[in-house]
């Protein structure tokens, strides 16, 4: 059988993999539809997720919804998932042996979904893809890999209590329709060591 957002979702709510398991209320799979265009990527359910089963509805949530919301895009429009599926006890990191164990559920819903855009948010789910960099240097700044557009930026649990780090998130995301708005690219261009590309459409014709 093709694999569909549900079946993950269904493997999740039963999933053993890893301790985090042992203390769940409910896993939190991450929500939207399956052709969303860009998927936001935090990093593991807190309190109200593991209470809801739903991905960011605390209060960090409240201000993503905000953000998505700032830029004219609906809630529902968008893919919001986490890097871990299960709450930390006491909402510590996930373990690296946490996050590997979960890691097949991401991968499956990225490439279910294929979209053009992949925000992360927070050092947890940009160590997937920029395993060395300092958020504080590559934030707001897009990198493509294969087909794929990914922006690294600070969680917004950090960004809505520190003043510099939620002007810093803010301007990152009007960057977004502009991204959004470039032809696809195609696979071939797949590069281990991608080249940093510009910011905006505008730059990006020059090419
Ligand atoms: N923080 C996250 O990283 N993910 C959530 O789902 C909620 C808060
Ligand atoms: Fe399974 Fe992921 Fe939950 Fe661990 S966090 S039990 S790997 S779904």
């Amino acid at each position: 059988m093709a694999d569909s957002l549900d079946i993950i979702a269904d493997e999740i709510a039963v999933c053993t993999k890893c301790t985090l398991h042992q203390s769940r209320t409910n896993a939190v799979p991450g929500e939207g539809p399956d052709n969303a265009q860009i998927m936001f990527i935090g990093e593991g359910p807190g309190f109200h997720e593991d209470q809801s089963g739903r991905p960011f509805v605390g209060a960090s949530g409240n201000f993503l919804t905000e953000l998505i919301e700032s830029i004219g895009l609906k809630r529902e429009d968008v893919f919001i998932a986490n890097v871990v599926k299960c709450r930390p006890p006491g909402n510590r990191d996930p373990e690296p042996e946490e996050i590997q164990a979960c890691q097949d559920y991401l991968d499956r819903q990225i490439e279910l979904i294929n979209p053009k855009v992949v925000v992360t948010l927070g050092r947890f789910s940009m160590a997937r893809w920029f395993p060395s960099a300092r958020i504080s240097r590559i934030h707001g700044q897009a990198r493509q890999f294969g087909s794929l557009l990914v922006v690294p930026m600070y969680h917004p649990a950090a960004a809505l209590h520190q003043p510099s780090l939620r002007e810093a998130v803010i301007e990152d995301f009007k960057k977004l329709p502009d991204l959004l708005k470039r032809p696809i690219v195609a696979e071939e261009s797949t590069q281990d060591e991608p080249d940093e590309i510009p910011d905006s459409f505008e730059q990006l014709n020059l090419f």
